[in-house]
């Protein structure tokens, strides 16, 4: 045995467990699980072609050798990203804690306080700085938020207006490149028509819905837009305005001009440009929007004792509902970064914001004066953090700059514009001035005046405080914001607690290695816009990563810029869009999915221009082939594409999938795998095997990038030849194929900084280790199957009586007893867990997948929580709700209370098995009432006034 191997530390099984988890299971040895699993007509027939794996101490040095090859430039670039400083208390106490990252998104709200209260301060953060009156927790960034306030206002275009056909969008000349690339991505196939200009001199017809500005702009003027959002709004256009959070400390907000919607990212809040991401981006809107509204809304609502407690609120809007009705298909977004950009504003209060966006405006101003003092002329008039040059000689600048290791906006040929921020210093002014001063061989003048007081007309000065909740004005010493952090965190139940075993999300091991690269400033701190050549270390990573995945997918070609699964799915879809179209067949638009399928999968293709086709599924959860096959023949002439998750959301491998993909190439379209399940599948078959042209990855799940509460993620695509291409592009940074679509995310290559985690996770592993996790997985999945057998009916299983890696348990029977799905989600918390994902893909039933880092030990007191809530369930009766699942979950204010009314035991309530006691999790709040949250909907942090009136 090697020590060293990190897929022991990875994997949980140890090599004396298998014969016994076999013996359970029925099977004489890992190989024949496997085969009695995976059809043998897609196994593959050799190992993965990937260099041997390393050591952990091996891929933290290969990581640093790496760091060093990027360059350490002082980026003055702007374009919508920022140097900006992560106080360590938050680094240390958040990002590098498994605590809260390692979480996934709080659909069980009673385990979830603690991140559900920081994402209720960044709802109040956004809502304050933006005097708007609705926020969500956030969206993948600032480009593609913009794009979500463009077909949200399409959306809901008064009924006239739909009448007469209105599609025309207006979008400022102001507004960043990136953000009009995606635009334009998103606007096509909803046959959303962008008319770009000044908007100075737009005509307010009649036939535009909506409008975009940019706030400050993009090269740093800052316009009032008062006068064209109340001309707008005589004109029913709505208008979106996209701002830096930042400026909006001191400039008058776009809530107070009457504006619809404003979007923006919170990546200057202490987050690390990462080249590129993850950063979270705000959405924020007005009341009546809010059950239009994208992404996922924190809501304040009461417990069973009537204490507040929080959940997500407004859960019908989600794409899972809507599915084809759905306008936007976010699931995963951004939340371990908008957890740290709102801890950012609670540890500075609304003081140390004025003081760091002062000082930042302070800073813009010296340099400004002192370029200007050596005869330069500036452009913009008024600013904020961003100044715009007039110069004769970019060129010479640039070379002085660069040999300074200094980068600024080269926008054209005679302009250069410089963008001030947080990290920025006294001592940074002479070299930055000095980038100016050489070029020309002026002569330096003496010392530097800096200025204060601010240069921003009164009109535009906020006037308006902000961030008055206690929240904001509690934790400023380091004591006591360590302490605010650890009070949320351990209201929450995460994997450094338990196994989460929910099915469909991959809740594996997210390893120290991998993690560690990630707080170092040699890949924290790199400006996505950055020459490539400067980001050396990155494009070696990104570029062995994109190759270790067209591995592992069998594929051609991957893009990393989508920045989740449903992104992915997306741009997939797009892409076989502009594959379609190039070969003269722009009518086929028909995309048939399984009933089955994640609601992401027939959102992302309304938005993708396709329409939905549904097809059944068999009793035994696989494809209904003989129902397809009429599809098919019916669309055949406009079949675009067929979209199936593999294997299938039921957890099963359907053996006619070769079939199934033939027949939908035979008829002309293009199969897209959705890859949440590539878990099952690294190593022992792939996307391309089974027959299929486009698959998304979901990183955050199979490749180890944690959860962070509900996001970061990426969803790369990897693509066979005919579809390379047209994978997306950047306006700015070259990247994509050769005849590629525009954006999909505004970052060339999306959250790069993350992509480390995946990258170390497949070196760590290497080919063997790989296929071994994705057997161990199997193994797992098939040992709970085996364990729970005669208590809860497994729904699918595969033709040899096999699951792959998750299983579906019927909850429904138990209805019989008075008990529902929901009630065994809420017991499990009693028992220390987390329940697997409920009702997905069908109602009433539990989806379970353990992972392949999961012990044996852990394992089976899963198990043994399950069995004994199973006996619970048999005591329960209709008649009588009061009992130990219907009051579940307990907590410790119940158990300790002087009047204990139940007819059960305080010890059955709260340690009903002995492993409890030794690691009890208490819930902090009673079952959440959601029906009375979604009434009085409130979506900030409550002012003591309005608790009192609820
Ligand atoms: C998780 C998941 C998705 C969506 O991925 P996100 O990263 O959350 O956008 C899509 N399909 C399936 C089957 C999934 O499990």
């Amino acid at each position: 045995m090697n020590t060293q191997s990190f897929a022991l530390r990875h994997i949980g099984i140890r090599e004396k467990d298998i014969e016994k988890m076999l013996s359970v299971i029925g099977a004489d040895s890992i190989e024949e699980l496997i085969e009695q699993t995976i059809p043998a007509d897609i196994r593959l027939n050799e190992g993965l072609t990937l260099p041997e794996a390393l050591t952990e101490q091996e891929f933290l040095n290969l990581s640093q050798n790496l760091a060093e090859k990027n360059r350490m430039f002082k980026s003055y670039i702007g374009m919508g990203y920022h140097e900006s400083i992560t106080p360590s208390v938050i680094k240390r106490n958040i990002l590098e804690n498994p605590g809260w990252y390692t979480a996934y998104t709080p659909y069980q709200a009673e385990i979830a306080q603690g991140r559900l209260e920081a994402l209720l301060n960044f709802q109040t953060v956004v809502c304050d700085l933006t005097k708007m009156e609705i926020a969500n927790a956030s969206l993948l960034d600032e480009s593609t938020a913009a794009a979500e306030a463009m077909t949200m206002l399409f959306d809901v275009r008064s009924r006239n207006q739909k009448k007469e056909n209105v599609v025309k969008f207006f979008v400022s000349e102001e507004v960043l490149p990136q953000t009009l690339s995606l635009l334009q991505t998103r606007a096509i196939p909803l046959g959303i028509e962008l008319v770009i200009g000044d908007h100075e001199n737009f005509e307010f017809s009649t036939d535009f819905y909506g409008a975009l500005l940019q706030y400050p702009g993009k090269h740093g003027q800052v316009n009032d837009y008062a006068e064209f959002v109340s001309k707008a709004q005589e004109s029913n256009i709505k208008v979106a305005v996209a701002a830096d959070i930042l400026s909006l400390v001191l400039l008058t907000p776009p809530g107070e001009w009457g504006v619809d919607v404003v979007v923006g990212t919170t990546q200057r809040f202490g987050i690390p440009l990462g080249y590129g991401g993850p950063h979270a981006a705000f959405f924020a809107t007005k009341e009546a929007y809010k059950r239009n509204i994208p992404g996922r809304i924190i809501g304040l609502t009461k417990d069973t004792d009537g204490n507040d407690a929080l959940r997500m609120a407004l859960q019908t809007r989600e794409q899972h509902i809507k599915r084809d009705k759905a306008t936007s298909n976010i699931c995963t977004a951004q939340v371990l970064l908008a957890v740290m950009a709102g801890m950012y504003a609670v540890y500075h209060g609304p003081e140390g914001l004025k003081d760091i966006a002062t000082r930042v405006h302070n800073y813009t101003k010296t340099v400004a004066e002192t370029i200007k003092a050596y005869g330069f002329e500036q452009l913009n008039t008024v600013y904020f953090d961003t100044i715009k040059f007039k110069v004769n000689n970019v060129q010479g600048i640039r070379t002085v700059s660069e040999s300074k290791g200094i980068n600024l906006n080269y926008i054209d040929d005679e302009t250069v514009s410089i963008s001030i921020n947080e990290a920025f210093t006294k001592k940074d002014i002479r070299p930055l001035v000095n980038c100016f001063v050489e070029s020309q061989a002026l002569n330096e003048k003496g010392s530097i005046t800096e200025y204060e007081g601010q240069t921003i007309p009164d009109a535009l000065v906020r006037k308006s405080s902000f961030l008055e909740h206690e929240t904001f004005n509690s934790y400023h010493s380091e004591t006591d914001m360590m302490r605010y952090i650890k009070k949320l965190e351990r209201k929450d139940l995460s994997l450094n607690h338990s196994m989460i075993s929910l099915g469909s999300c991959t809740m594996k091991l997210n390893a120290a290695s991998e993690m560690l690269p990630l707080s170092w400033a040699r890949w924290g701190n790199i400006h996505p816009f950055v020459p490539v050549e400067q980001a050396e270390g990155y494009h070696l990573v990104l570029r062995e990563l994109e190759e270790q995945l067209n591995v592992i997918t069998g594929f051609a070609a991957t893009s990393l810029q989508p920045n989740s699964g449903a992104q992915g799915e997306y741009a997939g879809l797009m892409v076989i869009r502009a594959y379609h179209e190039s070969r003269g067949e722009s009518h086929r638009n028909i995309c048939i999915i399984p009933a089955s399928a994640h609601g992401t999968n027939p959102a992302s293709a309304v938005m993708a221009g396709m329409k939905v086709v549904v097809t059944k599924t068999d009793e035994q959860g696989n494809i209904d082939v003989v129902d397809l096959e009429e599809k098919v023949n019916e669309h055949s002439e406009n079949l675009a594409a067929l979209m199936v998750t593999y294997p299938s959301t039921h957890g099963v491998f359907e053996s006619s999938i070769r079939y199934i993909t033939k027949l939908i190439h035979d008829n002309g379209g293009q199969v897209y795998m959705d890859g949440a399940n590539m878990n099952a599948q690294v190593g022992l078959t792939n996307p391309a095997t089974i027959g299929a042209d486009v698959c998304h990855l979901n990183l955050h799940k199979t490749f180890a990038i944690p959860h962070g509460g509900g996001g970061p993620g990426v969803g790369p695509i990897c693509v066979a030849e005919q579809l390379k291409p047209f994978l997306p592009s950047n306006p700015l940074i070259e990247t994509g194929g050769e005849k590629a679509i525009t954006a999909i995310s505004a970052a060339p290559w999306g959250s790069s900084l993350v992509c480390l985690i995946s990258y170390g996770y497949i070196k760590m592993l290497g080919a063997e280790g790989l296929t071994d996790a994705t057997k161990m997985a199997i193994l797992n999945a098939n040992y709970i199957k085996a364990r729970l057998n005669g208590a809860f009916e497994v729904l699918y299983l595969g033709e040899q009586g096999r699951v792959g890696h998750e299983m579906i348990i019927d909850c429904r029977p138990f209805k019989e007893n008075g008990i529902e799905v929901t009630d065994i989600a809420k017991r499990l918390m009693d028992y220390g867990y987390h329940s697997p994902t409920v009702s997905f893909p069908v109602g009433g039933t539990m989806m379970i997948e353990p992972t392949e880092s999961e012990s044996l030990v852990e394992l089976d007191r899963f198990c043994d929580a399950l069995l004994s809530i199973r006996a619970e369930i048999t005591e329960a009766s209709v008649e009588d709700a009061n009992n130990v699942l219907k009051n579940a979950p307990h907590t410790l204010a119940m158990v300790t209370s002087d009047n204990w009314g139940f007819p059960y035991s305080r010890q059955k309530a709260a340690f009903p098995l002995t492993y409890v006691a030794e690691n009890k999790f208490w819930p902090t709040v009673r079952r959440t009432d959601e029906a009375f949250g979604d009434r009085n909907l409130m979506c900030t942090c409550p002012a003591v006034e309005e608790y009192a009136e609820v």
